[in-house]
């Protein structure tokens, strides 16, 4: 039996939740320490896409993708921005971003070892709504790419990638995608279907019934905000909050993309930036689409959720401290209005609500998931950037594998903190 630690841990969104429940399943005592709401609005947790795509396994940067970053400057409202006067700051991350993407060698090592975590995620999700008494949240009904052309799809390196991970799937041509979808517009013309995947019907909800279990399986919620971890020598003795200390054996750093502070804390400067996203939400709609549909064109997922029709996605660079672009927002509404024609034009603004939130991203689009240097006793599980929702669930596991000083189920190498350092 390892032995039994007071693990802290930092940040209650997905990651932080789900590892506090897989460590109080290996019999450690846990105190979660987050300033909001498990589960609100602060966290990218709750304004995400929803999607449990196991096939997500691409990274954000590909081979020639530093050809379009004159166009990223210039369009404040594409699908990919960065904002200029931010752009010194992201320099050497955006570089990083470029670099891990140049050979498709590098694309294909961070596909890999994205499978290998998001394997099964659906399932492993499924497992924990029934557990937190929530499982209508989790549906396992696979998802939907949709495309203008075969074309499009054919000349995708990422597909032809998911196929060598070991993703299926199953092309729909036009006749069959307007069966399925009749109320998408004609003009995608090619889809594909991913069977395996799923979707969380309400993020935020979820993450709020997971921190709840774990707050009755005996975990303790200090509203706090982390910003230190106080070690004595080798050994970790304290998380340090803005409301004092809390002494404790272990801690995992799971503050999503406000993680930096805290890494550097210990000594590791460690390359996270916020990939800067934003979600248009229609309550009520009068049509959308029967399943989840991601559009190839509009690089956005719209999702039907318990609290209206999400449209969800894109990126924008600006840091943490800039204030939002509500156009990119109204962008997405836009592509919204264009996928599904028959949506009415004149919904009142009271139906229509708009979020913004921070990706937490490292550069080659793999999270770190390990060890800091400076103390066995500090895990790191943060940067999921566009996975960390499907990630959550086995990031949990490995996180209280590593905590208990077990072998963890899948390699860790690819995620490690170190590969930076
Ligand atoms: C528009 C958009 C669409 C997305 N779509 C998807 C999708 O469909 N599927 C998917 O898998 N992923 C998606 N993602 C990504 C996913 O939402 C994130 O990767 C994931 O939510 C990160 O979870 P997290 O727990 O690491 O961080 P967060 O959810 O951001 O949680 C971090 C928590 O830490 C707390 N915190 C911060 N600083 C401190 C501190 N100093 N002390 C204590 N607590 C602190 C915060 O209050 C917060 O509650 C999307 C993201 C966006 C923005």
């Amino acid at each position: 039996m390892p032995e039994s630690r007071h693990v802290a841990i930092i940040g209650a969104g997905a990651v932080g939740v789900i590892s506090a429940i897989e460590a109080l399943r290996e019999g450690h005592r846990v105190t979660l320490i987050d300033p909001g709401d498990p589960g609100g609005e602060q966290a990218a947790s709750y304004g995400n896409a929803g999607w449990l795509s196991s096939h997500s396994v691409i990274p954000p940067a590909e081979p020639g993708v530093w050809k379009k970053v004159p166009f990223y400057l210039m369009d404040p409202l594409g699908p990919l921005a960065i904002r200029w006067s931010y752009l010194p700051k992201a320099l050497p991350w955006l570089i990083r971003y470029l670099l891990s993407g140049w050979t498709q060698a590098r694309v294909e090592k961070t596909a890999f070892a994205l499978r290998d975590l998001l394997k099964d995620a659906p399932l492993l999700h499924r497992k924990l709504a029934e557990e937190a008494g929530v499982p209508e949240l989790i549906e396992r009904n696979g998802v939907m790419h949709v495309f203008p052309s075969r074309g499009n799809f054919d000349n995708d390196l990422g597909w032809r990638l998911r196929k060598r991970v070991g993703v299926e799937w199953m092309e729909l041509n036009a006749d069959e995608m307007r069966q399925r979808e009749p109320e998408l517009h004609p003009r995608y013309t090619f889809g594909v279907v991913v069977e395996e995947a799923g979707r969380c019907r309400d993020p935020g909800a979820y993450v709020a019934a997971l921190a709840a279990h774990a707050l009755s399986s005996g975990a303790r919620l200090v509203r706090a905000r982390a910003t230190g971890l106080k070690l004595d020598g080798g050994k970790l003795v304290a998380v340090v909050t803005d409301t004092g200390s809390i002494s404790c054996d272990a801690a995992v750093v799971a503050a999503g993309a406000r993680s930096k502070l805290l890494t550097a804390s210990v000594g590791d400067s460690l390359p996270l930036e916020t990939e800067r996203g934003y979600h248009v939400m229609i309550e009520h709609p009068e049509v959308g689409p029967r399943s989840s549909i991601m559009a190839s064109d509009a690089k956005m997922v719209a999702n039907w959720t318990d609290r209206g029709l999400r449209a969800a996605g894109t990126v924008e660079i600006a840091g943490l401290a800039a204030e939002p672009n509500w156009k990119r927002a109204e962008v997405l509404r836009d592509h919204l209005f264009s996928m599904f024609p028959n949506l009415p034009r004149d919904i009142p603004s009271s139906r229509i609500k708009m979020w913004f939130g921070h990706r937490p991203s490292m550069p080659d689009g793999r999270p770190c998931i390990g060890h800091a240097r400076a103390s066995r006793d500090i895990v790191y599980a943060f940067g999921h950037g566009h996975v960390g929702l499907v990630g959550s669930a086995r990031t949990g596991r490995l996180v209280a594998q590593l905590l208990s000083g077990k072998p963890p189920e899948i390699p860790l190498e690819p995620f490690a903190p170190t590969r930076f350092l």
